[in-house]
């Protein structure tokens, strides 16, 4: 088995990146094979503990408040109502509950003292925990390792060059502080991106040298094709062609050969050849359900039926890493300090956004 290299150039992974289908199928797989068993899938499922009404601005995002969609806003979800649905997601077969709200970051105080609860409650269900709240303070962090978090989410989304055309509300600077104050802690990484929102081949791989020069490189690295919702800037964006998703999950497999590739939003327009084709090359993780936070995703029987006509089996909870600890609210050895972290916020003008923020004003007003 090789060693996990750390040190690549854009030049090498664009090689790796451009390299003709079926040597690329064939490397990828090969280094598949090498460090997972390629029978094996895990299945998440992602709720949406507090959705809509986002002040951020990213392009793709239907739960950003300047947009004009027709999600339904949802102030945080009770604990019992998290634990009700993880409950049903073990039971269909998935081993980690993703837990995510439509925050710009984390605030000390009683909502994110329910969150910490809600870690709690569903680590002692046996399933790995993962929650994405948006920018965190080491702090934060710590706290949510205390609770029993294993795994935090911050995608990187894009590379650094078109992060610029996707979000004007915050810089690629944070997300990177937020990755490092969570590798402070036991807590694993979970941060890909998304294709299809106009970038560039160049971007892809911008965006796969960022993560994978990460040392270490995050546990897990979900690779989503952009759903184009209406009402967002990225509204027209052409669907992403199912070769180039097969390209950038071989790609990401070859260059994060440990890490857990996942296949995230933009499934429903996907073949069940397409995402055989996937796993094939490396992805070994899905989302399960029939909403990923507010996109349509496939419904669990459809999935549940593809793992049997595939031979795939779902991977059980904490084989990659064990279980954490929770530590009780009562008992707990960190306190809120309420930080107030000046995270940034670079406001330069991103004219699509824009376009899209002035036409959810003008349907507001009629
Ligand atoms: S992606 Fe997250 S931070 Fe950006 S607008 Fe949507 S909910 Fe807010």
């Amino acid at each position: 088995m090789r060693s996990t290299k750390h040190d690549w150039t854009k030049e090498e992974i664009l090689e790796i990146y451009n390299k003709p289908m079926m040597e690329l199928l064939y490397v990828a797989a090969s280094i598949h094979r090498e460090h997972h068993d390629p029978n094996t899938v895990q299945v998440s499922t992602l709720l949406s503990i507090k959705t809509g009404g986002c002040p951020e601005d990213c392009g793709y995002c239907p739960q950003a408040a300047r947009y004009h969609t027709d999600i339904e806003g949802n102030d945080l979800m009770s604990v019992q109502q998290v634990k009700a649905q993880a409950l049903r997601a073990k039971a269909s077969g998935s081993s980690r509950v993703c837990m995510g709200a439509a925050w710009r970051n984390v605030k000390d105080g009683p909502e994110f003292d329910q969150v910490l609860e809600m870690v709690r409650t569903i680590n002692k269900l046996d399933m790995e925990v993962c929650c994405t709240l948006g920018m965190v303070t080491e702090n934060q962090a710590k706290r949510l390792a205390e609770a029993g978090l294993y795994a935090y989410n911050h995608n990187l989304d894009t590379s650094e060059e078109y992060y610029k055309e996707v979000i004007s509300t915050r810089g690629y600077e944070d997300r990177l502080q937020t990755i490092e104050n969570v590798r402070k802690t036991n807590v694993t990484v979970c941060s890909g991106g998304i294709i299809g929102m106009g970038e560039s081949v160049e971007d892809r791989v911008g965006m796969l040298v960022a993560l994978a020069t990460l040392n270490p490189q995050p546990e897990s690295v979900p690779i989503n094709a952009l759903v184009a919702v209406e009402g967002t800037p990225m509204e027209d964006e052409k669907p992403v062609e199912i070769w180039d998703m097969i390209r950038m999950v071989a790609t990401t497999r070859v260059v994060m050969p440990k890490t857990q590739v996942r296949l995230s939003a933009g499934r429903t327009e996907m073949s069940r050849e397409g995402q055989a084709l996937c796993f094939f090359v490396g992805a070994n993780s899905i989302f399960a359900g029939d909403k990923l936070l507010t996109t349509p995703n496939p419904d669990v029987n459809e999935d549940m039926e593809m793992f049997k006509q595939l031979g795939l089996n779902p991977q059980k909870a904490f084989v990659k890493a064990p279980q954490p600890e929770t530590v009780e609210a009562s008992e707990s050895a960190y306190e809120a300090l309420g930080e107030k972290p000046k995270w940034t916020r670079p406001g330069h003008s991103i004219e699509r956004n824009e376009t899209a923020k002035q036409k959810h004003r003008s349907l507001s007003a009629k």
